[in-house]
């Protein structure tokens, strides 16, 4: 488990944010998840209590939303309508694209997506945490299986 050694942490403590030992834990679960793996709140929640953490389904929801508001994790929503989480990462910025059928998701890199987020957002004189870029459409597999 991470202490308070964790640079992504001492970060935001100095700009002022209290990150107790359970926001710390979530976001260690967002790590270790493989590539493309995506988490909503209740399975974020299911986990924790798998763990031995006692927390809510609200606590949940709402830590994936102050995380995410940090700019450390994503919020994603895809095709049912409810949201998905990962973590953030500068580096391999990606996007999804979605199966309106079977709602499975791929990732692909596209920096020049990225790009076109922060310039946008600039103009508009905003400080831009995240820009997302969904394709909807139905999945190689669902076409053969209609
Ligand atoms: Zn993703
Ligand atoms: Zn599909």
């Amino acid at each position: 488990m991470v202490k308070s050694f964790d640079p992504v942490f001492d970060n935001l403590r100095k700009r002022g944010h209290r990150i107790t030992p359970q926001r710390e834990v979530i976001l260690q679960i967002f790590r270790q998840l493989p590539n493309g793996v995506h988490l909503s709140a209740d399975e974020l929640y299911v986990k924790m209590n798998e763990l031995g953490y006692n927390v809510s389904l609200a606590t949940a929801y709402r830590t994936l939303k102050l995380l995410s508001s940090f700019g450390l994790l994503r919020e994603l929503t895809f095709a049912e309508g409810h949201k998905h989480y990962e973590l953030k990462q500068d580096s391999l910025p990606h996007q999804h694209i979605i199966c309106v059928n079977c709602n499975s998701t791929l990732e692909f890199e596209d920096h020049f997506l990225e790009e076109i987020g922060q310039k946008i957002g600039l103009k508009h004189h905003f400080q831009v945490i995240d820009s997302q870029f969904k394709i909807f459409g139905i999945c190689p597999n669902c076409q053969l299986n209609k």
